[in-house]
């Protein structure tokens, strides 16, 4: 039998480097891919910790991946061994009611390959090669490095929550509360969709750095300033758009606090179960609205590749480290700690 590397996660905090069976495109429709690079997500990281707890043991977790087709499965038509690709992670059946209405993210026979969001999890990309779906595939552009293609989904779901679904404008002033990957992916779009003022809070001094070299107009330190009165220092008639891509309650709490009449506000970088309170007359009189955002769709995956096929985000300007997959406990290492955007493992 065939093996291969991967990253075996046997519990919380129990990963292991170790050989296990290579998988065949059995299934109808399945395709083998050779992973040749994926991002390391916050909730990749929170599965191996143990902050998020629906994980089935053993699990391979990895769920931003680009590589290149080692072999497809019966009936697969449209693509072939050797095609470069890139690979959503949420798979989908097509016929369902939901995925009839294009929220393939809510499909009710879906699969996630190596993330979370649906119940049948397939192993991930933390691993030599990876079977998912034909449909989850999108051909990677040439000009496209494998490392800024393995950005594809998160930049995907920043387009979605960004564009797509609060319906961003040029000239709009935006502010986005966080500034790690998935918060400069969001301020990416947001610039290229053409913010106004573009402003960023984040309690990390290299956070508010990194979204000042990509294009944050101003960033804005929330422990140290008072972040609502800045905001309103900055943007006096108030923001047009506030994206939370924090995580902590605090951050949605603040985002609430920011709003003035007609604000759209997207509830993006919350996965926790807490909750906040909303003054009901005051939110009415105000008419914003509210916006949430999660997961991806083949036309988010679709944008994402053309935005950054295009030029006009470059995905590449966030990767802080590379790791090839035997150094995966230092990648998760570099993870944990402040000095990192996006890492990347090699597999
Ligand atoms: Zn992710
Ligand atoms: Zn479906």
């Amino acid at each position: 039998m065939e093996t291969m590397l991967a990253a075996v996660l046997h519990d919380f905090n129990d990963l292991r480097l170790e050989q296990v069976p290579r998988p065949k495109p059995a299934a109808p429709g399945t395709v083998v891919v050779r992973v040749k690079s994926c991002g390391i997500c916050g909730t990749d990281y929170k599965a191996v910790k143990g902050v998020r707890t629906n994980v089935t043991f053993p699990a391979i977790v990895g769920h931003e991946p680009s590589g290149i087709i080692a072999e497809v499965g019966p009936g697969v038509i449209h693509f072939k061994e050797g095609d470069e690709i890139i690979c959503q992670p949420m798979g989908y059946c097509g016929v369902c009611e939901h995925c009839r209405a294009s929220n393939t993210h809510y499909c009710m026979h879906g699969f996630v390959t190596g993330g979370d969001g649906q119940d049948d999890v397939w192993p991930g990309a933390f691993a030599e090669y990876m079977c998912t779906t034909e449909n989850s595939l999108f051909l990677k552009p040439a000009g496209l490095s494998f490392d800024a293609a393995a950005l594809t989904e998160p930049l995907s779901g920043a387009w979605k929550g960004v564009v797509q679904y609060s319906e961003m404008r040029v000239g709009d002033d935006v502010v986005i509360i966080g500034a790690g990957s998935m918060g400069l992916l969001c301020q990416m779009v947001a610039k290229a969709a053409g913010a106004a003022q573009m402003i960023a809070i984040d309690p990390s001094p290299y956070a508010r750095q990194q979204a000042l070299a990509l294009g944050a107009t101003h960033a804005i330190d929330p422990v140290g300033e008072d972040a609502k009165s800045r905001v309103y220092e900055i943007i006096p008639g108030g923001p047009d758009l506030i994206i939370e891509a924090a995580g902590p309650i605090e951050a949605v709490k603040l985002m609430s606090s920011l709003r003035r009449r007609g604000t759209r506000w997207n509830v993006f970088g919350i996965t926790t179960h807490e909750t906040f309170e909303l003054d009901g007359g005051l939110t009415h009189f105000l008419e914003g609205r509210m916006d949430a955002s999660f997961g991806t769709t083949p036309l988010a995956m679709s944008r994402a590749i053309r935005l950054m096929d295009s030029g006009l985000v470059d995905t590449e300007k966030i990767i802080s480290h590379r790791f090839p997959l035997s150094e995966i406990h230092q990648a998760l290492k570099v993870m944990g700690g402040e000095e990192r955007t996006k890492v990347i493992v090699n597999p």
